[in-house]
């Protein structure tokens, strides 16, 4: 039976990640993580029964370690107890279904420790891509994409030869404000942001898809899984999010995989790979759908993407900047403090303001992500 350890496991891919352990029983989850939501944690080591559960407040953790006394999980706090998680001794494989890149560190001690990892948390990716790609060579675990772009890009590549792809395209369904205008995008308030069409996520993808970012560290995210140059990928809007992405090869064949938008597919994608089993939920019907669309990106309008685009060709430690602004940022508009196209501003100003860090080792990442920080929250 295989044993997998879930950071973020009360989050959207998290619960997602657990359905799919529910649905087919074979395998064991042996740990546990989340940052305070301690009452959906609590059902779910008693439904699972981990042997370690790792909450990131401290305070929340040891409430929680009361509440399960008459279990046999041990209950660990902060980043010592996340680490603790990522490096169990029984699991394979971690799920990264935390948000944001407080990941890193976690991430980086599984691959050390030579486990596979479903990657979720793809800000982890975008900010410390060169070591974490690095680490997983070196190693020999393997990186396992949960994103549903880059996990049907990872089945269109299944069996064929990564040196024969010419161009990857990563579809955007285009979020809740495709086809508004600037002018439209001033006035728009969290809740509308908080619409996505096809997709259920947690706030931060959210706010994300709406701006476009997510698109943008996508493309990044995609660089570093697929071993790309940046002009080998291209963003395309399919509205419907039926087509999860296509792999173009050099004889202008191009494959792509298509679904009901449904996470669930792509997370057990990685938790089985390359097996497929049976999976309940709803089918496409090809005579229903009839059509399927695409569009060009509106870049002048939705600036994410571009300022993704202009952070990944400048590399180093600019992927940080513009990743750690935008978390910021996205907290800030959240708190109703700033309002949606402000999000642009703080990214591009962070990024003006920045010396840039040709290979950061990780320490120079945090280093970077607290420096943007502090500055945003200095003006903000
Ligand atoms: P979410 O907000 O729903 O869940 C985040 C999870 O991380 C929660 O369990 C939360 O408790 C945990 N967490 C947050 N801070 C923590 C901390 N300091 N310590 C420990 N745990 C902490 O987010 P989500 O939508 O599930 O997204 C998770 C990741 O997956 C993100 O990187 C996102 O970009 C990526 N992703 C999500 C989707 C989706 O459909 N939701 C799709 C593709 C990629
Ligand atoms: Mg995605």
């Amino acid at each position: 039976m295989k044993t997998i350890a879930v950071l973020g496991s009360t989050g959207s891919i998290g619960t997602q990640t657990l359905d799919v352990v529910r649905e087919h029983g074979d395998i064991r989850v042996g740990a546990l993580g989340a940052g305070s939501n301690i009452d959906l944690l609590e059902k779910q080591i008693r439904e699972f029964r981990p042997g370690l559960a790792a909450v990131w407040e401290e305070e929340k953790a040891r409430e929680l370690k009361s509440r399960v006394r008459d279990t046999n999980t041990k209950i660990v706090s902060g980043m010592d107890g996340l680490l603790e998680l990522a490096v169990l001794p029984e699991a394979e494989l971690l799920v990264t279904a935390i948000v944001g890149m407080i990941g890193i560190r976690p991430t980086m001690a599984a691959l050390e420790a030579g486990k596979d990892i479903a990657l979720a948390n793809k800000e982890t990716l975008v900010t410390a891509g060169h070591l974490i790609t690095e680490l997983a060579k070196k190693t020999g675990a393997g990186i396992l994409p949960v994103d549903s772009e880059h996990s049907a890009i990872f089945q269109c590549l299944h069996g064929e030869n990564p040196r024969e792809v010419s161009r990857l395209l990563i579809t955007a369904s285009g979020g809740p404000f495709r086809g508004y205008k600037r002018k439209q995008l001033e006035k728009v308030q969290v809740e509308d942001a908080l619409k996505h069409p096809n997709w259920s996520m947690g706030p931060k993808i959210t706010v994300d898809s709406a701006t476009l970012v997510n698109k943008g560290l996508e493309v990044m995210e995609a660089r570093w899984l697929f071993g790309v140059r940046l002009e080998q990928i291209q963003v395309l809007v399919q509205p419907r999010s039926v087509i999860h992405s296509m792999v173009e090869f050099r004889d202008g064949a191009v494959l792509a995989q298509l679904g009901a938008p449904d996470m669930r597919l792509p997370i057990q994608y990685a938790l089985y790979y390359p097996e497929r089993p049976y999976l309940t939920g709803e089918r496409l019907d090809f005579e229903k759908l009839a059509e399927i669309t695409f569009e060009r990106p509106d870049t002048e309008t939705f600036q994410g993407l571009p300022l993704a685009l202009k952070a990944a060709a400048a590399g180093g430690s600019v992927p940080t900047v513009f990743n750690a602004a935008n978390e910021k940022a996205v907290e800030l508009f959240l708190k109703r403090k700033i309002g949606f196209l402000d999000i642009y501003d703080i990214i591009g100003l962070a990024m003006e303001h920045h010396k840039r860090i040709e290979h950061p080792n990780l320490q120079q990442i945090l280093d970077t992500e607290a420096e943007t920080y502090d500055w945003i929250e200095s003006r903000w």
